[in-house]
Protein backbone atom coordinates (compact mmCIF):
# COMPACT_ATOMS: atom_id res chain seq x y z
CA UNK A 1 0.00 0.00 0.00
CA UNK A 2 0.85 3.43 -0.96
CA UNK A 3 0.22 6.87 -0.29
CA UNK A 4 -2.01 8.45 -2.60
CA UNK A 5 -0.64 11.79 -1.39
CA UNK A 6 3.33 11.49 -1.07
CA UNK A 7 3.82 7.89 -2.26
CA UNK A 8 5.50 6.70 0.59
CA UNK A 9 4.99 3.21 2.63
CA UNK A 10 2.43 2.94 4.87
CA UNK A 11 1.57 -0.08 7.84
CA UNK A 12 -1.14 -1.54 8.50
CA UNK A 13 -1.85 -0.70 12.14
CA UNK A 14 -4.92 -0.10 14.55
CA UNK A 15 -6.69 2.57 15.66
CA UNK A 16 -8.49 3.83 18.95
CA UNK A 17 -11.70 5.65 18.14
CA UNK A 18 -13.83 7.34 20.61
CA UNK A 19 -16.13 3.98 20.80
CA UNK A 20 -14.57 1.36 19.03
CA UNK A 21 -10.72 0.22 17.02
CA UNK A 22 -10.52 -0.59 13.76
CA UNK A 23 -7.36 -1.19 11.55
CA UNK A 24 -6.43 1.10 8.75
CA UNK A 25 -3.55 2.13 6.83
CA UNK A 26 -1.12 4.87 8.03
CA UNK A 27 1.63 6.59 5.98
CA UNK A 28 4.78 6.70 8.00
CA UNK A 29 5.91 9.84 6.75
CA UNK A 30 3.43 12.31 5.89
CA UNK A 31 0.56 10.67 8.35
CA UNK A 32 -1.97 10.09 5.85
CA UNK A 33 -4.23 7.84 7.56
CA UNK A 34 -6.84 5.34 5.29
CA UNK A 35 -8.66 2.88 7.18
CA UNK A 36 -12.24 0.81 5.43
CA UNK A 37 -14.57 3.96 6.41
CA UNK A 38 -12.94 6.38 4.16
CA UNK A 39 -12.06 3.93 1.69
CA UNK A 40 -16.07 2.95 1.27
CA UNK A 41 -17.04 6.81 1.17
CA UNK A 42 -14.78 7.39 -1.73
CA UNK A 43 -16.45 4.41 -3.90
CA UNK A 44 -19.91 5.90 -3.17
CA UNK A 45 -20.01 9.22 -3.71
CA UNK A 46 -23.84 9.49 -2.72
CA UNK A 47 -23.37 7.35 0.41
CA UNK A 48 -23.07 8.88 3.45
CA UNK A 49 -21.42 11.63 4.75
CA UNK A 50 -17.47 11.25 5.66
CA UNK A 51 -17.63 12.88 8.54
CA UNK A 52 -20.86 12.87 10.96
CA UNK A 53 -22.34 16.30 12.17
CA UNK A 54 -20.48 18.30 9.03
CA UNK A 55 -23.44 19.36 6.65
CA UNK A 56 -22.87 20.99 3.32
CA UNK A 57 -23.95 24.71 2.53
CA UNK A 58 -23.52 26.85 -0.66
ZN1 LIG B 1 2.03 10.12 2.83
Amino acid sequence: MKCHRCRNHMVYEKFYGPHEHFWGWRCIFCGEIVDPVILENRESPTGRAAVNGRTRRR
